[in-house]
C-alpha cells in the first residue's frame, strides 16, 4: 500500500491523513443546511491542498454535480477526473481564450463586459455557449461593478451568444454574523439580479437550464436563508474550518498531520536551540526533534509558537522552525512515549488547523493550502472508490476517529 515513489508510511518523516468520509459527511451537512438548495462544491488550489483529483469525486458520489476552480489549469484537470459535471473557473476569461474553455467543457465565470462580450462573439459564431456571471457587491477583486450591471442592463444584445447559468456574487465578512457589509451585500445583489431581469430579460432563479443565483460560500450558508438563493459554494468548510468565527466548529476533522520523532535529546539551563539561538533554556528540558520543517508547509510563524500533541499532553515548539526540522518540549512527556521513530500531531483532534492558524498568525485556509508535497499522503474513509490502487486503504486504517 506504498506508491511507487514511496518508501511507505512508517518510512516517512510525516504522515498527512485525510479523511475522505468527513469531506462527504461535511457535503451533506452542508447540503442539509441549505435544505432543498442546491450546494456545489469549490474545489480550487488543489482542493484546498487535498487532492482535487481524489476529494472531486468523493464529492461527486456524495451528490454534488456543480464544481468551481480558480484557473483555468484547474479546471481542465477536474475535467479529466469528472465527465459529466458542471465546471466553473472563477477567474472568467482573464486568462485563456473561448476556445480553451469551450474544448473542455468549462463555464468561465465573467467577470466584466468586456469579458461578456468576447464569450458573446464567440458565442454566435457557433452557438450560445453556457457561463456564469460574477457581479461585484464590495469585494472589489473580480466581477462587474454596478455601472457595468447598469451599462449591461441598457444594451442587454451583448448578452446574445452567452447562455448565463449563473448570477454569483461574494461575500467579504460572512465568517461574522452581525458585521454591517454583509447587509448592504446582500441588498446590492438583489439590486443587482433586479437590474438585470429588468434590462436583459434574464430572470434569476427561472429559465431551462435556470439561471442559478449564487451569494454564499462556507460561511454564507450559515448567515441564514436571505443569503442562499438557488446555489450555495462552499469550500473550506468541506475540509473541515470552521465557517463562522468565534462559534463552535459544527463540521468534522479532516486532516491529521503526523510528524516523527527523529531525535530526543536533554539539555540544561542556559543551553540554546535552532538558528538564532531564538530560545534559551531555563532548566533541565528534554527536547524532541521532528522531521518537518517549513518546506512542508509548516510555517515559520510557528517558531516558538506552535505545538504539538502527543497523545494529550501539549509539547510546545521551541525555537525556530527550520527548513526540515522543528524543535518541541517533551519534558512533560513519559520517554516510552517520547521516543525517535514515535509520531505526534502536529494538526489533530487537539490542534485543528484553525488552531494551528491562530498561533500561527494567519487563517485556517492558508494551513490547509499550505500543506507540504513531501508528506506521505494517506486517503482514509471511503472504500472501493481509490483512484489510485497504489493509495488504496480501508477502513481499517483510519485514524481519524
Ligand atoms: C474561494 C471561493 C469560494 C469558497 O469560499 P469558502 O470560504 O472556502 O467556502 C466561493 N466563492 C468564491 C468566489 C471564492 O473565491
Amino acid at each position: 500500500m506504498t506508491t511507487p515513489e514511496s518508501a511507505g508510511p512508517e518510512n516517512a518523516n510525516a504522515i498527512l491523513t485525510v479523511d475522505l468520509a468527513a469531506i462527504a459527511a461535511n457535503y451533506r451537512l452542508l447540503a442539509a443546511k441549505l435544505g432543498p438548495i442546491e450546494c456545489a462544491a469549490v474545489v480550487k488550489a488543489d482542493a484546498y491542498g487535498l487532492g482535487a483529483a481524489i476529494v472531486a469525486p468523493v464529492l461527486h458520489r456524495a451528490g454534488c454535480r456543480r464544481f468551481f476552480v480558480a484557473t483555468l489549469d484547474e479546471g481542465i484537470a477536474l475535467r479529466q477526473v469528472l465527465g459529466d459535471v458542471d465546471i466553473y473557473v472563477f477567474s472568467g476569461l482573464s486568462v485563456g481564450t473561448p476556445a480553451d474553455f469551450a474544448a473542455h467543457r468549462l463555464q468561465p465565470v465573467l467577470n466584466s463586459l468586456d469579458e461578456i462580450d468576447r464569450w458573446a462573439a464567440f458565442g454566435r459564431a457557433q452557438e450560445p455557449r453556457p457561463a456564469g456571471l460574477h457581479i461585484d457587491t464590495g469585494m472589489a477583486r473580480l466581477g462587474l461593478p454596478p455601472d457595468e450591471v447598469t451599462r449591461l442592463g441598457e444594451a442587454p444584445h451583448r448578452l446574445e451568444g452567452v447562455r448565463p447559468t449563473l448570477v454569483m456574487s461574494h461575500l467579504a465578512c460572512a465568517d461574522e454574523p452581525e458585521h454591517p457589509l454583509n447587509r448592504p451585500q446582500l441588498a446590492s445583489f438583489e439590486a443587482a439580479l433586479a437590474r438585470l431581469q429588468h434590462g436583459t430579460g434574464i430572470v434569476p432563479g427561472t429559465g431551462s437550464p435556470p439561471v442559478r443565483r449564487s451569494l454564499a460560500a462556507s460561511s454564507g450558508i450559515f448567515l441564514g436563508e436571505d443569503y442562499h438563493f438557488d446555489l450555495g459554494r462552499p469550500g473550506a468548510a468541506l475540509y473541515g474550518l470552521a465557517p463562522l468565527k468565534d462559534a463552535v466548529n459544527p463540521m468534522a476533522q479532516v486532516i491529521r498531520l503526523q510528524g516523527r520523532i527523529l531525535q530526543v535529546r536533554d539539555v540544561d539551563t542556559g543551553m540554546t536551540v535552532g538558528y538564532g539561538a531564538a530560545h534559551r533554556f531555563t532548566g533541565p528540558t528534554r527536547l524532541a526533534t521532528i522531521g518537518v520543517g517549513y518546506a512542508d508547509g509548516y510555517l515559520r510563524s510557528l517558531s516558538n509558537r506552535g505545538g504539538a500533541y502527543i497523545g494529550e499532553k501539549r509539547a510546545p515548539v521551541v525555537g525556530r522552525v527550520s527548513m526540515d526540522l522543528i524543535t518541541v518540549d517533551v519534558t512533560g512527556v513519559p520517554r516510552d512515549v517520547a521516543h525517535p521513530g514515535a509520531l505526534v500531531d502536529l494538526i489533530g483532534p487537539k490542534n485543528p488547523p484553525d488552531t494551528v492558524a491562530g498561533e500561527a498568525g494567519t487563517i485556517g485556509y492558508e494551513i490547509l493550502t499550505s500543506l507540504g508535497r513531501r508528506y506521505h499522503r494517506r486517503y482514509v474513509g471511503e472504500t472501493g472508490h481509490a483512484p489510485y490502487a497504489a493509495r488504496a486503504v480501508t477502513t481499517a486504517d483510519r485514524t481519524i476517529a
